[in-house]
């Protein structure tokens, strides 16, 4: 009897001494011995190719993430300046995806063949689909939704200020964009504490110029930086802007974002100011916000934004948005350690989370929604240049 068990202890110990050598060699071959990785078989590969161009069948969608994600594999590229891809991916009958953002607001999924070692050229631009839920309040200076209907094909629907003076007036919505110049309508401490709600649950917001009111405060003429604005929900500590600027044209605005600057394609852009008086920016802090672009002449940002806000609070946060519980939004790592946003089914998910991946924003472990501020305006006619255009399309696409 003693002699067996021993037997059986030494057979025991032989099968997980071979057991870890198995796996030391499986390290040395693969180079990488991380716990949660999967040791995957390649997979036959073919190439598939095509143009992303928004609802309007017309406007190319530059930089959109497109992949394919198998059980054993994740294959993704960019679109180029133009919105044409090539992608390398697994071959067989696959769901190619095409996102923008996090994916969780615009986002087409195509049914594809790729054929192992050929290429495959969608004959017919694909087009990106608005999945979000849209708003916007209207201005006397501005009108973001006409870019959002005429240049892009999407829609936002049409909101009375006074919603903002309930977390249910705007809480369906993915996104508010709040137009400069909202006609008699002021921000005040409930617009505040909604809009502080909406943004700390992921809601995105969009503000131009004067609509710095709502994020800032209400300008009064005259102040100085130092001189707290009244109301706004975003401190003053973080950011100081003064209605100082005039009618002009800022020549040659750096793109500091170098996202952006993949986006258009270049570094530098004219940014025409059509009326006096706008919201100069004084001051930001950078901690909190990203600056996208500069003015050369003195480095004051004319573009900035941030996915930082958030508010601690006892009451639970709102369902913001469209909801849509077969998707599931992912942090994924490429093979060159960048980190991307993707959305995905939760069946797709499956191998995802057995790479480690976690659920939510990359860079923002609250999952907070973005504000976004144009020192410029976005009207449509004949105020705004081609670069701007598409710098507003730029903000649209990246909620
Ligand atoms: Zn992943």
């Amino acid at each position: 009897m003693h002699s067996l068990y021993l037997y059986q202890i030494i057979r025991h110990s032989m099968k997980n001494i071979t057991r870890f050598m198995l796996i030391g060699l499986s390290c040395i071959f693969f180079f990488s011995c991380k716990k949660d990785e999967i040791i995957t078989t390649p997979e036959p590969t073919g190439i598939i190719s095509g143009k992303i161009v928004a609802q309007n069948n017309r406007t190319p969608i530059p930089n959109a993430l497109i992949f394919v994600t198998t059980p054993n594999g994740f294959y993704s590229t960019y679109t180029d300046v133009d919105g044409n891809f090539t992608l390398t991916a697994a071959a067989g009958d696959r769901d190619l995806h095409i996102q923008t953002g996090n994916g969780d607001k615009f986002r087409t999924v195509l049914r594809v063949s790729i054929t192992e070692d050929q290429t495959t050229i969608l004959s017919l631009p694909v087009n990106l689909n608005q999945v979000a839920s849209l708003a916007y309040i209207p201005g006397t200076y501005d009108k973001i939704e006409s870019i959002l209907r005429d240049t892009l094909g999407y829609n936002a629907q049409y909101i009375d200020p006074n919603n903002l003076m309930n977390i249910i007036g705007i809480s369906s919505y993915d996104a508010v964009f709040i137009n400069c110049g909202t006609m008699n309508f002021n921000t005040n401490p409930t617009t505040d504490s909604v809009l502080a709600r909406y943004v700390s649950a992921g809601g995105s917001i969009y503000a131009s110029d004067y609509a710095m009111d709502f994020i800032e405060g209400k300008f009064v003429l005259g102040t100085a930086c130092g001189t707290d604005r009244y109301f706004g929900f975003i401190p003053d500590s973080l950011v100081c802007s003064r209605r100082t600027g005039t009618v002009s044209t800022v020549v040659g605005a750096n793109v500091v974002s170098q996202e952006l600057q993949t986006y258009l394609g270049r570094n530098a852009m004219d940014i025409i100011y059509n009326l006096g008086t706008w919201e100069r920016i004084q001051y930001v802090n950078n901690d909190f916000w990203e600056t996208m672009i500069t003015d050369p002449t003195d480095g004051s940002p004319l573009f900035i934004r941030s996915n930082q806000y958030h508010q601690n609070s006892s009451t639970p946060p709102p369902a913001i948005g469209h909801q849509d519980p077969t998707q599931v939004t992912v942090c994924h790592t490429l093979p060159t350690g960048k980190k991307v946003n993707i959305t995905i089914s939760t069946d797709e998910a499956v191998s995802h989370f057995s790479h480690g991946d976690t659920t939510g924003s990359c860079n923002n472990p609250n999952n907070s929604g973005w504000i976004y501020f144009t020192t410029f305006h976005n009207e449509q006619n004949g105020f705004i240049n081609q670069d701007m255009k598409r710098i507003l399309e730029f903000m649209i696409l990246n909620l």
